[in-house]
């Protein structure tokens, strides 16, 4: 299995880490052609405005969104704001996803925190079914989600944090932060065996 991570700005070597240390080849994207033989393709977080202008400066943007139109993308962060649909404000996204997130909802950099998450999907990949230790990093958070969404945790009692919608995957924490590799296993889980 291969699978792409943007490598425009942000979290993707974490990422890189945690495919390889799974035995999944990751590759790093950063030019169109590389889509090509991928099988899923991961947007990582860092700083949404950055990495979609790095997309469009480096002509990568609109075959991104063909891309993932049709293949199993996860979304971390600033790359769940890139997935979701374009509603007009900053920076673009590739519309896809129907979901509404509001950026930096928890305040600056200095108010990030780790709080635990009960994500019922991931229960079948761990017996003892653990909570989820789910690190916030000027995370966005999603304010609304659209029919076929189907939201995967929420903080408290009110706000949606991970959401699923085919084969798209948006969570607006960093798995790849952690020790905890079950997110990664469950995106891994979105792609068609060959
Ligand atoms: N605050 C960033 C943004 O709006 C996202 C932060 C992150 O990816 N950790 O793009």
């Amino acid at each position: 299995m291969r699978v792409g991570i943007l490598a425009l700005q942000g979290a993707f070597i974490e990422h890189q880490n945690m495919l390889e240390n799974l035995g999944v080849t990751a590759v790093q994207v950063r030019l169109s052609q590389q889509l090509n033989d991928l099988d899923g393709l991961i947007i990582p977080g860092g700083e949404s405005t950055t990495i979609a202008k790095l997309a469009i400066d480096f002509g990568l943007f609109s075959d991104l969104k063909t891309y993932a139109a049709t293949h199993p993308v996860w979304g971390t962060c600033a790359g769940a704001i890139l997935l979701a649909k374009d509603d007009q404000s900053h920076p673009p996204r590739l519309d896809l996803m129907d979901i509404h997130l509001a950026r930096n909802a928890f305040g600056r950099q200095i108010d990030s925190f780790q709080a635990e998450l009960s994500v019922p999907v991931l229960d079948h990949l761990d017996g003892n079914k653990q909570t989820f230790p789910a690190v916030f990093i000027r995370a966005p958070i999603i304010q609304s989600v659209g029919k076929k969404v189907e939201i995967l945790a929420q903080l408290g009692y009110d706000k949606i944090v991970a959401a699923r919608q085919g084969n798209w995957l948006a969570t607006v924490f960093h798995p790849e932060l952690t020790d905890d590799n079950r997110f990664h296993r469950y995106y891994l889980e979105m792609i068609p065996s060959k």
